[in-house]
């Protein structure tokens, strides 16, 4: 018999969320998950799975039962022919990188951090970059989930195909994620090339941008016209990465992370903080040659509030024009480096942000120095009206104001989404505030 704890608190990655669950399991098999939903009918109680707790949101936040199943985190297959690799749900992307380097396999892309969970990643719609690769959900070949009655329900394309088409980004709704299948291909190196430009340059000519490399990604510096542009390549070149303690910890994290309080206090100097990280850190060109998976993760750096709406590709310069004027216009508020700038391929899931279009993703940052809350208000408002303007769809796992109403115009599959959701989990017992304002 599995046992629940009770005193847990959880904390997100960005500590802007926490719970304080009931209970909270980490079962070791689908038969100590069967028993927890068994017991959760029983007390009509919610149940919540977390991955790595990365979101930004409060969408793995639970009150009554929480699930960790950092304890189902072995590999279960990995074929060699078909080059895909069949996981328990737990098992974190950082681990399942290593094992599959062992094997001369890896995933054809990441997010910037693998400190999460294979089930949790398809949860939100996890992306990186590259206008030929689509969300980290469209690597998905198959998967297994048990539903909130215990059944276990297998799909991919040719099996239970409509499911498969809304599971793949589930959003935690549809029940317990144990297992996935993921098509991988033979590991490689990652040649990365950094330039600096500026926007107006990048966005005359971003499609030749995307054109010119595989992984193509660029931050653009508020209250600058700077740019700092990424071409990242497979290649056959040997790793060739030189880390600096002086240049990535002290100039980029520990000073950055101090100058940046100190805004809080002056918020006029912040423009000029940019300017200066961008002559000091990201002005001269730069080479490096890694394994992907060092390539595709980057660091994070502190504590932050983020958003990050995917948007019709062909909207990307209109949009960042309209941020950029909007800012000059408003020179009270106040932006943090990067405005980060990805791409994603169009796919057939149905709560993709990508779903039927190449998109553009378009991440904003409010860091939070030494934890502290930096006002922010303002500027996301206008970044979520722009958004809205252009057709975005908000990522999953980030901060935003949707409710159903407009996630029903956003996207064509929602009501197909929503009544196979109804049918796995009729009483909502994977539902949470967060989801009661998708779905109600
Ligand atoms: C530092 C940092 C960097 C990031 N970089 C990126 C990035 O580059 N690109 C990007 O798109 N996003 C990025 N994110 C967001 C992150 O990728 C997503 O939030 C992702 O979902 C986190 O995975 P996780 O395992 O932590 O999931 P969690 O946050 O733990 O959970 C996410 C959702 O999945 C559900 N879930 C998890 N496991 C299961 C399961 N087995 N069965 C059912 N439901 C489950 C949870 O209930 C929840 O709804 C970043 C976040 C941070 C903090």
């Amino acid at each position: 018999m599995v046992l629940g704890r009770g005193g847990y608190k959880f904390q997100n990655w960005a500590q802007t969320y926490g719970s304080s669950p009931e209970l909270y399991f980490q079962p070791t098999s689908a038969e100590e998950i069967k028993e927890i939903l068994d017991l959760a009918r029983q007390r009509s109680k919610r149940v919540k799975v977390v991955g790595g707790g990365h979101s930004p949101s409060n969408i793995a936040c639970s009150d009554d039962f929480m699930v960790r199943l950092d304890k189902m985190n072995k590999i279960l297959k990995i074929d060699k022919e078909t080059k895909q690799v069949t996981v328990e749900a737990g098992i974190l992307l950082a681990d399942l990188n290593k094992e599959l380097d062992k094997c001369g396999l890896a995933l054809s892309n990441l997010g910037a951090v693998s400190e999460v969970a294979a089930g949790g990643v398809i949860g939100t719609g996890t992306h990186n970059t590259g206008i030929e690769h689509g969300i980290l959900s469209t690597q998905v070949v198959a998967l297994t989930l048990m539903t909130a009655s215990g059944e276990v329900i297998e799909c991919s394309q040719s099996s239970n195909p409509e499911m498969f088409q809304a599971a793949s980004l589930h959003l935690g709704c549809l029940g317990v994620i144990l297992t996935v299948t993921l098509q991988c291909k033979s590991s490689f190196n990652l040649q990365e090339i950094h330039f600096s430009s500026t926007l107006q340059e990048v966005l005359d000519n971003l499609d030749n941008h995307l054109n010119s490399s595989e992984y193509f990604r660029f931050f653009w510096f508020p209250h600058t016209d700077k740019v700092s542009a990424y071409y990242q390549d497979p290649t056959d070149k040997p790793p060739s990465s030189k880390s600096s303690w002086f240049w990535d910890y002290f100039v980029g994290y520990y000073l950055l992370e101090f100058l940046l309080w100190i805004s809080t206090f002056m918020p006029r100097i912040l423009p000029s903080i940019n300017r200066f990280y961008f002559w000091l850190q990201f002005s001269s060109k730069s080479e490096r040659v890694d394994i992907s998976h060092k390539v595709f993760n980057f660091e994070c750096l502190f504590k932050q509030h983020v958003q990050d709406w995917a948007i019709p590709v062909e909207k990307t310069k209109d949009a960042l024009i309209q941020l950029k004027s909007w800012l000059e216009r408003n020179p009270h508020v106040v932006a943090h480096f990067p405005v980060e700038v990805r791409f994603a391929k169009g796919d057939d899931i149905l709560l993709s942000p990508c779903y039927s279009r190449d998109s553009c993703y378009m991440n904003i940052i409010m860091y939070r120095p030494y934890g502290k809350d930096v006002p922010h208000q303002e500027y996301w408002i206008e970044y979520e009206t722009i958004m809205k303007r252009v057709g975005g769809r908000p990522h999953w796992a980030k901060a935003h104001t949707c409710t159903r109403k407009d996630f029903q115009k956003m996207y064509p599959g929602f009501s197909k989404f929503n009544s196979i959701r109804e049918k796995l989990d009729p009483t909502g017992m994977f539902l949470n505030s967060y989801l009661e304002k998708v779905f109600y």
